[in-house]
């Protein structure tokens, strides 16, 4: 039976999200808020179920610019392979440094710097817009003359090594912190205090951010989040409220040159009314939610329920039809903008639930297609859409109620 083998990367992720958590509890240490890293995990979770076709489309992509445009033969060797590992740390430096400079990419970097925690789950904090722009970035790479197989392994160690520099657990490392980026370099990254901001852009060597000015040592505590915070854990929200505030400001402008600032400008030009405007129109801002005990365990109850769907459908997505597959993806997509709701105890969760329930049927008829399978369920359908107005009370009443 063929296996998708990258799943594996899941259980690897969250055994470490579990060891961290475990280790910060017996220490005292107040590094986990449960809304925040649920918001993490929620984003990390839709980011490995669109990897399946982002890196396939990619690895189309850099083997046809090989192909076609490739200015070098380079062979695999150590040489080459060093200088890969060199070429992929600088692009990437370049990538994440526009992505704090530019507007348009800061609109999908914007998510990874969301959370007011620091730890392994915001590792996860990696959007699937982001992912395509870091695709783009690394064309560069086979047309340089890098062949494609190549370029996927160090995407591959470029995807595991940054998890382990998002922890407050590891102190300064010594000499190590002169080359590589530490969990010290960045925790600067992610902190909002005035002499932290845009700094240690590295991914794996340090040395970029101190060639090109951008270095900055771990000196005061650290203030985690963006500098105004976001205030919601919507899935939705974080992941487009960036974009929806350029389209506001593009609108507002006046002249071609201005809008053009707007997209390809600096976020320290962005105006923050903006968001607050849309936040009053969207009513996205949300505080001071008490969570029930209730309410709490069913979140958790979801997010391990879909962590378990996500690593079944990776491991086994060699054997799922591609209609299969999309549902799948559909299903996890509502689950996590579900848990993500149920934080800001939002009254259309149902309808989702729902949706999702519909999905589920559709799968499971597709999968046993038997006459009595599909009476079972067009039965239970019905009755779920008779009696749809209790449900859902019923269901608000045991979420919301105390
Ligand atoms: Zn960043
Ligand atoms: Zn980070």
């Amino acid at each position: 039976m063929k296996l998708e083998y990258i799943a594996l990367a899941i259980p690897f992720f969250v055994f470490f999200m579990l060891l961290e958590y475990y280790i910060s509890r017996r220490k005292n240490r107040k590094t986990h808020q449960f809304n925040e890293s649920i918001a993490n995990l929620n984003v990390g979770i839709v980011e490995r179920i669109s990897d399946l076709l982002t890196t396939g489309t990619f690895f189309f992509v850099f083997t046809w610019l090989h192909q076609n445009w490739a200015v070098f033969t380079i062979e695999s060797n150590w040489l080459t392979w060093i200088l890969l590992f060199l070429a992929t740390d600088l692009v990437w430096y370049w990538y994440h440094r526009f992505g704090h400079e530019i507007n348009l990419f800061w609109a999908a970097h914007i998510v990874h710097h969301q959370s007011d925690d620091f730890n392994y789950t915001a590792a996860a904090r990696i959007t699937v817009i982001q992912a395509v722009f870091r695709g783009l970035f690394w064309s560069i790479l086979p047309i340089i003359g890098f062949p494609a197989e190549m370029i996927t392994v160090l995407l591959l160690i470029h995807g595991t090594y940054p998890f382990f520099t998002h922890t407050q657990l590891v102190g300064k490392l010594g000499w190590l912190e002169y080359i590589i980026v530490t969990p010290s370099h960045h925790r600067v990254h992610h902190s909002s205090n005035p002499e932290y901001l845009d700094k240690n852009y590295g991914d794996m060597l340090i040395i970029w951010d101190k060639i090109f000015g951008t270095f900055a040592e771990e000196k005061a505590e650290p203030q985690y989040g963006l500098t105004k915070s976001l205030g919601s854990h919507s899935f939705l929200w974080q992941h487009f409220h960036y974009f929806l505030e350029l389209i506001v400001a593009v609108r507002l402008a006046k002249t071609t040159k201005a809008k053009l600032k707007i997209i390809f400008g600096s976020p320290n030009d962005h105006d923050p009314r903006i968001r607050t405007l849309l936040e009053r129109k969207l009513s996205q801002k949300v505080t001071h939610i008490q969570y029930t005990e209730k309410l709490i365990r069913a979140i958790q109850i979801k997010t391990i329920t879909t962590i378990i769907v996500l690593f079944g459908t990776i491991l086994f997505s060699h054997h799922i039809s591609p209609i299969n597959l999309w549902l799948m993806t559909t299903f996890i997509v509502l689950s996590v903008i579900i848990t993500g709701a149920m934080l800001e105890q939002k009254r259309w969760i149902f309808h989702l639930e729902f949706a999702r329930f519909s999905i589920l049927c559709f799968i499971f008829n597709e999968t046993v297609m038997t006459i009595y399978v599909t009476a079972l369920i067009l039965m239970i359908y019905t009755l779920t859409l008779l009696f749809y107005k209790t449900i859902h009370t019923t269901y608000q009443r045991f979420l919301f109620s105390n």
